[in-house]
């Protein structure tokens, strides 16, 4: 069976520079080797999406040169293609775990989990409190009961129970975490993403995850929660991130460039794809289509470090 890969943005703004970077590596990676590319649309934090991003995205995605065989633009054998309308996959997902003993109600607010928790995950200040395991081995009648009291439904958690994950991820090489007690569904209903893309990967039938080195950590979470759901794991390939000429992680705080903002008179979609796969040690900068890529990529040739994407300034297109 041929491979699939994917790319799955949120549409929550604009596509930046580091998301059009990966969206044209794992398009190179599905292709290359033949194989078909889906655009999936991870919309399930309704409060951070905003209206008619998802078709500014999708068509800045093509403006670049990229393409895709399934997405919410064109269906395909798995549609939808939007998590929002995919609730009830999750739903089911959940309710398996729950009947089998492998994630359990939890009626912790945020507040009562940043109070009780020791120490940041993994010293990384980033990253959410910890769960300190409130709930885990309580009756689930009387978490629920709990939450109700509080006006609340519990959220779903994994049992993750602290196990050790290690794989193998095509660029990064062995990489290991552990599994903590994540959230499989918040109390307001929606499936959290860790949840929704595992489910998801496995309908579509993806077999490699190409994806932005910043995801590297949630994937032993998520390859537990494919064992735990009997599904099959997709091949991991976390591409080395964008930063700024400051070194810095691009982030909303950096205020990258976004793709609709490059896209300025003057500077063609050639060259921007030159510009992108070169700072991945692809090419030498010079302007080109994705397509003439194809022939010698290779996972194995992209560069690990985090990068600078190196901007040409627009042609002056006046004279
Ligand atoms: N929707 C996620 C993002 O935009 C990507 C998730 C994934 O590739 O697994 O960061």
């Amino acid at each position: 069976m041929p491979e699939r890969g994917r790319f799955a943005p949120s549409p929550t703004g604009l596509l930046h520079l580091g998301n059009a970077r990966t969206a044209l590596l794992a398009w190179l990676d599905a292709r290359a080797g033949g194989g078909a590319f889906v655009m999936r649309v991870e919309d399930l934090d309704r409060a951070r999406v905003q209206a008619g991003a998802e078709a500014q995205q999708l068509e800045d995605l093509r403006w670049l040169g990229l393409d895709w065989d399934e997405g919410p633009d064109l269906g395909g054998p798995f549609a939808p293609y939007r998590q929002s309308e995919r609730s009830a996959r999750y739903d089911a997902a959940v309710d398996r775990l729950l009947a089998e003993g492998r994630a359990f109600p939890c009626a912790c607010s945020r507040a009562d989990v940043a109070r009780a928790a020791t120490a940041p995950h993994d010293g990384d200040a980033e990253s959410e409190p910890r769960y300190p395991g409130t709930c885990r081995g309580r009756d689930p009648a009387q978490v629920r009961a709990q939450a109700a009291a509080q006006g609340r439904a519990p959220a779903v958690r994994f049992d993750g129970g602290g196990a050790r994950i290690a794989f193998l991820d095509e660029i990064c090489g062995t990489a290991e975490g552990e599994v903590d007690d994540f959230v499989l569904r918040r109390a307001d209903g929606t499936a959290a993403y860790q949840l929704a893309v595992v489910v998801d990967d496995a309908s579509m039938r993806i077999s490699r995850v190409v994806r932005g080195g910043d995801l590297l950590r949630s994937t032993p979470r998520q390859i537990a929660l494919g064992r735990a759901l009997g599904l099959p794991i997709p091949a991991f390939a976390h591409v080395p991130l964008v930063v700024t000429a400051h070194g810095e992680r691009l982030a909303k705080r950096t205020r990258p460039p976004s793709l609709r903002s490059l896209r300025e008179p003057g500077r063609t979609a050639a060259s921007l794809v030159g510009a992108l796969a070169a700072s991945a040690g692809l090419g030498d900068g010079s302007p080109l289509r994705p397509r003439q890529l194809l022939a010698d990529f290779a996972l194995d040739r992209l560069r690990r470090e985090p990068a600078v994407v190196a901007l040409d300034q627009p042609a002056n297109t006046s004279g």
